[in-house]
């Protein structure tokens, strides 16, 4: 199985630039500095497309690549920066006439049902509205010939869902790993891992946790994600060690 990974967006809650500020990373002119709100795509051979989270950018994000399908959503959790893109998940609706299934954790689940009630409907011939089926996930699944584990970590004290597909785990807004989740991610080829700010948080790891968690799981290649302003790029990617990467809006990954 080899499919392909699109970073969307590696950008925390704010986004960078962050409104109102002049720091020189919100001013910088190089486009690894532009992080929108963080989500990533898994394309699939077969052609199909998987979203992680469904950020409030995604309508940006799918014009810049190009994306004419979503095939199904997978929800890390119910955080604004994660889900308030839900309603964007219409244009895809309409262009293929298909409800889209998404999943989460039952918390998000729940959560999803409330907020975006009016999202979650069968198809009845009119897509002003986007049409969604949710499904909870709380072990391994197949979508299309496609095997997911769901990766459960700490943000803060909620339990939140990683997930780990093939040899690539996506783990973002962590600040605890356990080690039952740890065992589910050996032997892989790529991790995305949140890297928030320098300074530790209490929601999320710092780049300290950041790195020293990347060595302990050990994936060939990490890339960092859901960044804020407080790291420019060019110095991020001079002060990283062998093997760890700064993650940027539009990079491309194949993982066999
Ligand atoms: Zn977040
Ligand atoms: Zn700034
Ligand atoms: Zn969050």
């Amino acid at each position: 199985m080899s499919f392909k990974l699109t970073i969307l967006g590696c950008g925390s809650s704010a986004g960078t630039p962050v409104v109102g500020c002049s720091c020189k990373t919100c001013l910088s002119i190089n486009p690894k500095n532009k992080r929108t709100r963080c989500s990533s795509l898994i394309t699939l051979d077969n052609g199909k497309n998987i979203l992680i989270d469904t950020s409030p950018d995604l309508r940006q994000q799918s014009l810049r690549e190009s994306i004419r399908s979503i095939d199904a959503v997978l929800f890390t959790h119910i955080h604004a920066d994660h889900c308030h893109g839900i309603d964007d998940l219409r244009a895809f609706c309409q262009i293929n006439k298909k409800q889209i299934p998404i999943y989460g954790n039952e918390e998000v689940i729940e959560q999803l049902n409330l907020k975006f009630n009016y999202a979650m409907a069968e198809p009845n011939g009119f897509w002003e509205k986007p049409v969604l089926r949710a499904h909870i996930i709380d072990s391994l699944i197949e979508i299309f010939n496609t095997e997911i584990t769901p990766v459960p970590v700490f943000h803060g004290r909620s339990l939140i869902n990683g997930y780990r597909i093939g040899t690539l785990a996506y783990i973002t807004d962590v600040s605890e790993i356990p080690n039952k989740s740890l065992e589910l991610l050996c032997g892989l080829d790529v991790l995305l891992l949140d890297c928030l700010k320098h300074e530790p948080h209490y929601t999320h790891f710092g780049f300290d946790q950041s790195l020293e968690m990347a060595k302990k799981i050990n994936a060939k290649e990490t890339y960092l994600i859901h960044m804020t302003h407080s790291f420019e790029y060019e110095e991020l990617k001079n002060k990283l060690p062998k093997s760890v990467y700064a993650g940027y809006d539009g990079l491309k990954l194949t993982v066999d």
